[in-house]
């Protein structure tokens, strides 16, 4: 056959996806994200980092292809496309060579040169020097016998696409991270709008909650943040994903119905800042400072953030923490150790798992802070990604010749839970090729 899925990644794991669609004169790559499962067998931020794609290549942690990397060799495909700004679908991009162009969504640009300007530079997500274009839902992107229609789907950041592919042989569709039970779930029912318009051979499908399903929605996150912020005696902290902006925009409401001032880091607020000149997105941020920090070296990009926002120093925030809500992430944990929180406070902590796709945690060195402290924790969350029953009630209604489970640990329960749907179902694994027709 002429058209083959090679998925290099995200297979029987929760993101690392890699996604390669070739045909005889055309290929694309769709995500080219870090699989953590393997990473963190062998490197612990910030201290053991790599240093070299070989390395990783010979660890297994990216694929052995060469011709990904140099470019000195012949380009291995022709264009990538990002599904979203996570690092589990764009972490490794920073190695491939940079003569091939990276396209994805303008939200998830703005929050990928973003958070590369303000961390640690890294060979594996640094974008610098990329061929960076963005795309919009109704576009239609022709990359030599292909064409790509992405279209926005509602998940856990803003700038989340899935994508149908018409290729020679049929179309291919990919879902990226998305669910019908967020705030923005009419993007997804567009998304499936979208599929439902053509025979879709194969549908490459997320999978992640097949053991996860939980019935909820972020406006119930929100009161359930709010009711603890209304009863807390003393300082609220809370920590999340940093581009999750229902999440952050929950977290203000509950503050301002509480009347507490939101306080989030100069990293959260440059990501917000490079979000708010886009209409789509609503980041409310007229009552949010930014938390002045004691290091004596300030980076440039800080600076601008210092200028842009609304300052508070951590003593201010210590005298009167009865009227702040602090939003900060575990490796700050120092900070709010220092601000000393008083007897009566809480710490919500707003993700599903200690590992995150997104966000990593030292759970047990997470514990031991708050131990020191004395503050309880909470944990108030709904998933980014879609649950059982929705899930199988979009491919009833896509229809696909193929299903791909991917982005998930529980291909067997999910190929037979839909077994009634008379839907094939392609349990792929690393490196092997899936055929259309
Ligand atoms: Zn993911
Ligand atoms: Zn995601």
């Amino acid at each position: 056959m002429e058209t083959n899925i090679t998925l290099y990644g995200g297979v029987n794991e929760v993101g690392g996806n890699k996604i390669l669609i070739s045909t005889r004169e055309t290929s694309i790559m769709l995500d080219f994200g870090l699989s953590y499962q393997s990473r963190r067998k062998f490197f612990s931020d910030p201290f053991i980092i790599p240093r070299d794609v070989e390395t990783l290549v010979k660890l297994g942690i990216v694929p052995n292809v060469p011709e990904m990397y140099s470019e000195k060799l012949e380009k291995p495909f022709d264009a990538l496309f990002l599904s979203h700004a996570h690092r589990d679908h764009t972490g490794h991009i920073g190695l491939l060579r940079k003569d091939i162009p990276t396209y994805a969504g303008e939200a998830s640009l703005n929050i990928l040169k973003a958070l590369n300007e303000a961390s640690r530079k890294s060979i594996e997500s640094d974008i610098h020097g990329k061929i960076l274009k963005s795309f919009h839902t109704g576009d239609v992107i022709k990359i030599g016998n292909l064409e790509i229609a992405p279209i926005h789907v509602d998940h856990s950041t803003p700038g989340s696409y899935g994508f149908v592919i018409k290729t020679p042989e049929g179309s291919i569709a990919y879902t990226g991270d998305f669910r019908t039970h967020g705030p923005k779930f009419s993007m997804t029912e567009d998304f499936i709008r979208k599929m439902k318009e053509q025979q879709i051979e194969v549908l490459i499908t997320e999978h992640t909650n097949m053991l996860d399903g939980v019935v909820s929605s972020e406006k119930e996150v929100e009161e359930k943040i709010s009711e603890i912020t209304h009863s807390c005696e003393g300082l609220v902290i809370g920590d999340f994903a940093i581009a999750d902006i229902d999440r952050y925009n929950s977290f203000y409401n509950a503050a301002m119905r509480n009347g507490r001032q939101l306080v989030i880091t100069p990293k959260r607020a440059a990501i917000l800042s490079s979000l708010r000149n886009d209409r789509r997105i609503n980041v409310r941020a007229e009552n949010t400072f930014v938390l002045m920090k004691e290091k004596q070296r300030t980076y440039d990009w800080e600076e601008k953030i210092f200028k842009e926002w609304k300052t508070i120093e951590p003593e201010d925030v210590s005298k009167k923490q009865k009227e702040f809500l602090v939003l900060i992430p575990q490796v700050e944990m120092q900070q709010i150790f220092k601000i000393s929180p008083i007897p009566g406070s809480v710490f919500i902590f707003s993700s599903s798992e200690p590992f995150n796709e997104e966000l990593e945690i030292d759970y047990d060195r997470l514990i031991n802070w708050l131990g020191a402290m004395g503050v309880p924790m909470y944990t108030v969350h709904v998933s980014g990604h879609i649950m059982p029953i929705h899930l199988k009630r979009v491919i009833r209604e896509v229809r696909p010749k193929k299903v791909v489970p991917i982005h998930g640990e529980n291909p067997e329960l999910f190929k037979k839970y839909i077994e009634d749907l008379n839907v094939q179902v392609e349990i792929p694994k690393v490196g092997s090729r899936i055929s259309l027709g």
